[in-house]
């Protein structure tokens, strides 16, 4: 097969309940292709990493027959829980594929449900990562294996362990609708889940992971890769960030084109859009220079797809999730889309419905389809901290059961806070959460309260 060399660098999201391992996993991912590839060949950018696709190869040790015409994989290690949903391109998620990680001690936690839902609604394909396998009692270590070949060498009684453990996974998938299996049981990776038990410690079943991966990109999205389009740059802002002697900084993850010294760039804050000259680009040095005085390395320009720090004037209010464009040509119609991207919603208003608000278009977008898969109808969904505006104008629903506002992640203003202590101010049921299906139950059951 020939190679195509307009295919992108497909970018995966690690998502995870805290503490479950995300950041391990791609250290070892970044510290294992170092050694086992060419000098050079593995490029560590901001807030994400680059594994090219012969590091993958050298690592999984098994791909020689397969056709592969991806350059690579771009991690990112999302910085926050909501990360995910925040993280947008092309009016949809940024991820074109994710990394699920479940501590397979722990199982799942409120993170690891949500996080689920989200990649469902966005139709993301995914794998689940088990992780922190070594900490099975009795587990023999065999450094950097695939994990069956470490696994049929473990005893009887932590193979059944193991075991136990992945069919706990497997169940509670089962009961959110998911067909799953460990990886080495699924016939049809498109259908079913594959669970691939590893460790981000000795690096047992990583190479499987690779190769999953790499599986899924070559045959479910070959289509949407192709869609590169060469020129300006575009970008999801990853973090805004304080550096010391560079003042307010943007974390960006470039998905198309080039970015340059010089360019002229457009971002949203939480009122408008900034423009502004592009003063440096930074990357981070490699591991081994971590002692020179300054932390970054200067460059000129980036071609897509790659992670980068970018400084600038007038950076300050710039949010997490923004979009982020090089101007060439009209300045206006790059600023719109932008005040596009960042108020229009991809979803169904219903005619009848409750009222949601939510930090970011992405956070109110997921919290929006799964109260569609519930059947419940969203009259009204905008991002924004709630004011005392949005409970007047929620009081006017008729039907007592809609005249609800959900707040997700956003705080309640002041003057809203104030009102809703006082049933003679307001009729309204104000629920707040920070994880969705939570504050979905809270409403349900308060609304299935009101029935009996
Ligand atoms: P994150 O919050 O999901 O990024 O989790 P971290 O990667 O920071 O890991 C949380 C803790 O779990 C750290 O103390 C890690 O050393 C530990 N940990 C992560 N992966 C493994 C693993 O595979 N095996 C073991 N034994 N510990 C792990
Ligand atoms: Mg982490």
């Amino acid at each position: 097969m020939a190679e195509n060399p307009k295919i992108r660098t497909p970018i995966v999201c690690v998502m995870g309940h805290v503490d479950h391992g995300k950041t391990s996993l791609l250290d070892r991912i970044r510290g294992s292709s170092v050694v086992s590839s060419e000098a050079g060949a593995i490029t560590q950018h901001i807030g994400a990493t680059i594994v090219p696709i012969e590091a993958i190869r050298t690592m999984s040790g098994s791909m020689g027959k397969v056709p592969i015409n991806i350059p690579g994989l771009l991690f990112i290690d999302t910085p926050g829980h909501h990360a995910f949903t925040t993280l947008r391109a092309r009016g949809g998620a940024l991820a074109d594929m994710a990394i699920l990680v479940v501590d397979i001690n722990q199982g799942f936690q409120p993170q690891t449900i949500e996080a689920l839902q989200i990649l469902r609604n966005c139709k993301t394909p995914f794998v689940i990562a088990a992780t922190k396998i070594d900490r099975i009692h009795g587990w023999r270590v065999n450094e950097n294996e695939s994990f069956i070949s470490s696994f049929n060498k473990q005893n009887e009684r932590v193979k059944g362990d193991v075991e136990n453990k992945t069919y706990e996974i497997v169940g509670k998938l089962s009961e959110l609708d998911f067909s799953a299996d460990r990886f080495d049981r699924v016939a049809d990776f498109q259908r079913n889940l594959a669970i691939v038990p590893l460790s981000a410690h000795t690096g047992e079943g990583i190479p499987d992971l690779l190769l999953i991966m790499i599986g899924l990109a070559q045959r479910y999205m070959s289509d949407e890769l192709k869609l590169l389009v060469e020129g300006p740059g575009a970008g999801t802002v990853l973090e805004v960030k304080e550096e010391r002697g560079l003042g307010t900084t943007l974390d960006v993850i470039l998905y198309d084109g080039t970015l340059a010294v010089g360019d002229e760039i457009a971002v949203a804050t939480q009122v408008d859009v900034v423009v502004t000259k592009v003063r440096s680009l930074l990357k981070p040095r490699p591991m081994q220079e971590i002692l020179t005085e300054d932390r970054f390395e200067r460059v000129k320009s980036v071609a897509a797809a790659a992670g980068i720090k970018v400084t600038a004037p007038n950076l300050e209010g710039v949010i997490a999730g923004s979009p982020f464009f090089v101007i060439r040509g009209n300045r206006d119609e790059v600023t719109e889309k932008i005040k596009r991207e960042m108020t229009e919603i991809h979803v169904n208003l219903a005619e009848e419905g409750i009222v949601i608000k939510a930090d970011t278009i992405g956070a109110l977008e997921a919290l929006c389809k799964e109260l569609e898969s519930k059947e419940i109808g969203v009259m009204r969904a905008e991002v924004g901290p709630v004011s005392r505006l949005d409970l007047v104008e929620t009081e006017t629903i008729k039907n007592p059961a809609f005249r609800v506002l959900l707040s997700f992640n956003t705080p309640l203003l002041p003057d809203a806070a104030e009102i809703i202590k006082d049933p003679l101010y307001t009729q309204v049921k104000v629920f707040e959460g920070k994880v969705i299906y939570q504050l979905i139950d809270q409403y349900v059951e308060w609304r299935d309260e009101q029935k009996r």
